[in-house]
């Protein structure tokens, strides 16, 4: 079990059990997205997709197959600002709410349990708005890199050096040309499925209620 579940401001970095979470960033994206949810379907496992709100605004028909399928939900910004934390409250409070909006647009009463920070760049402020929000600010663990297309083989050395149980591992199936992701997912799920329990992060209520207590420092 890892021993310091929590990353950058108290945001969490580890599922806080033994399963391994894949997370998806950026999206939802019409060319990547269905390419993922098939591979997850294709193995019975699901996953968090962290969709910028104004791809989900865009593409409510995959917000809608992202939740049809049992994944988790999680915000990560309304237009994906990189320097939110420079910028004022009520700022802030638009980017994380609008994508809520936007998701609930797709899939009335949809919960959104967890927020990702573009480019990891948290602060306090941000993270106690998201909590406040009813979202658990989640950061990752291992990261494969994968936005800068390193080549498949990179990917999946990194994912195969580094997850253990409680990982939570970052990818993209948005923001650019992911191919090397998808094809890394093709190649690695076999081996991730018969070696880990791949899970999406969890979404009791209990784990929120223990997440208020840790962060209850900061306010
Ligand atoms: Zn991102």
């Amino acid at each position: 079990m890892p021993t310091d579940p929590t990353g950058p401001d108290g945001a969490v970095q580890s599922t806080e059990n033994n399963n391994l979470a894949l997370t998806f960033d950026d999206g939802p994206n019409p060319t990547y997205t269905p390419q993922v949810l098939a591979l997850l379907g294709q193995y019975h496992i699901t996953a968090t997709f962290c969709l910028i709100g104004q791809n989900a605004q865009q593409y409510p028909e995959l917000v809608k197959a992202i939740v049809a399928a049992g994944n988790t939900l999680c915000d990560h910004s309304w237009d994906h600002d990189e320097q939110m934390a420079d910028k004022s409250l009520a700022y802030i409070d638009n980017e994380l709410t609008r994508p809520i909006a936007a998701i609930q647009t797709a899939v009335p009463g949809a919960s959104v349990h967890y927020y990702r920070q573009p480019g990891g760049n948290w602060s306090h402020t941000i993270v106690s708005e998201a909590m406040r929000m009813g979202m658990t600010p989640l950061d990752w663990s291992v990261d494969t890199d994968d936005w800068q297309r390193p080549g498949t083989a990179s990917i999946e050395y990194t994912i195969l050096n580094k997850a253990k149980p409680g990982s939570i591992i970052l990818m993209h199936d948005g923001g650019g040309d992911r191919s090397q992701t998808i094809e890394a997912l093709r190649t690695l799920l076999p081996t991730l499925v018969a070696n880990f329990h791949l899970q999406p992060m969890p979404t009791n209520p209990q784990a929120t209620a223990d997440r208020s207590g840790v962060h209850r420092p900061y306010f």
